[in-house]
């Protein structure tokens, strides 16, 4: 009997699907390419086709200009050779995906990037029982516990109202992570405008344009520095400590990522708030959609895989790294 999920075949630039001839988030360009989600480390531009989301779709046009694109709705199923494939909600950012192919009786889910909280801009991860599950293991270490999202949220608005005259610069991820953390804060009642970082305008504007509703902004550059007092403004973790910043009244330095759980990353960019808020699974979701998802196999892509292996063989499921390169800790 030919060993499980032979006929996928994993090289350091992607996950080769060869009775479908095509790439799973390959990071150099391939002729065909299945794509999990907008990342850049996962969707790169140029590739022959492309068969992704509609959403994904439309960050990669953003980002890359046009590309020969095929949407596949949530739940819809289209056949690419002698493969079976659909696309299932990852909640990891708007039009996330994991993407199942079944094929000579197997059933391969490839979760992309995935986390299980709960985000206002994107649907949730959906359990798809499967035979082998590839996950990645950003945050793959037991010391990794990700504080509810709510209570880092009231923390920023707290130091908002206690430091009148200042304002709170928050630094994030252009893609997913900025829109969640607007998105979380109209959630927590802040209905006044938010200010944003030029960098960052397209990709709101997209997120409107797709139907997540995320406010009033306005654009940071240009405003009075009086204006900005007692607001909050969001900037890419680039621009948190440049010459763009110094401008601001008195900017209390925060940053939201899943990394600001390690003191040395927070110091390292200056941020004097730090929010632990991610878009990746923490060790308990890891462990927990594994047991969930019940597959026979789990194959890491990327991350801190050994305490995740090991999870893994403690609980009986063979698991395997594949040592993908090209994928970054970037959009964390
Ligand atoms: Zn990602
Ligand atoms: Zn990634």
């Amino acid at each position: 009997m030919a060993r499980l999920g032979s006929w996928i075949e994993p090289f350091p630039e992607g996950i080769y699907v060869k009775p479908a001839d095509a790439w799973v988030d390959p990071s150099q360009t391939k002729p065909q390419a299945l794509i999990t989600h907008g990342h850049s480390d996962h969707a790169r531009g140029g590739h022959g086709a492309v068969w992704a989301t509609a959403e994904t779709l439309a960050i990669m046009a953003t980002r890359y200009g046009e590309q020969p694109g095929w949407p596949v709705a949530y739940g819809e199923r289209i056949r690419l050779g002698e493969v079976e494939i659909s696309f299932v909600p990852a909640g990891h950012v708007l039009g996330s995906a994991q993407i199942v192919l079944e094929h000579a009786g197997e059933r391969i889910v490839i979760s992309g990037d995935y986390k299980r909280r709960p985000d206002p801009t994107c649907l949730p991860f959906v359990v798809t029982p499967c035979d082998i599950f590839i996950s990645e293991a950003t945050f793959g270490l037991p010391v990794f516990r990700h504080p509810d999202t709510g209570s880092e949220i009231d923390r920023l608005l707290h130091r908002l109202r206690t430091e009148p005259g200042r304002c709170v610069l928050v630094g994030a991820y252009a893609l997913g992570k900025a829109q969640r953390v607007i998105m979380e804060l109209r959630g927590r009642g802040h209905d006044e405008p938010i200010y944003i970082h030029g960098a960052l305008e397209r990709l709101c504007r997209l997120y409107e344009e797709l139907g997540v509703s995320l406010g009033e902004l306005r654009l940071a550059t240009g405003a009075a520095k009086a204006e900005l007092a007692d607001k909050i403004i969001l900037c890419p973790p680039g621009a948190l400590n440049d010459r763009w910043s110094r401008r601001l009244p008195d900017p209390i330095t925060a940053m939201a990522s899943g990394w600001m759980r390690i003191r040395q990353r927070a110091r390292q960019r200056n941020v004097e708030l730090p929010l632990i808020i991610s878009d990746h699974a923490d060790w308990d979701e890891l462990t927990q959609t594994i047991r969930e998802v019940a597959p026979k196999e789990v194959w890491i892509t990327h991350g801190r895989e050994d305490a995740l292996m090991h999870w893994c063989r403690m609980h009986q499921i063979k698991a395997r790294e594949l040592n993908l390169v090209g994928y970054e800790d970037e959009d964390d």
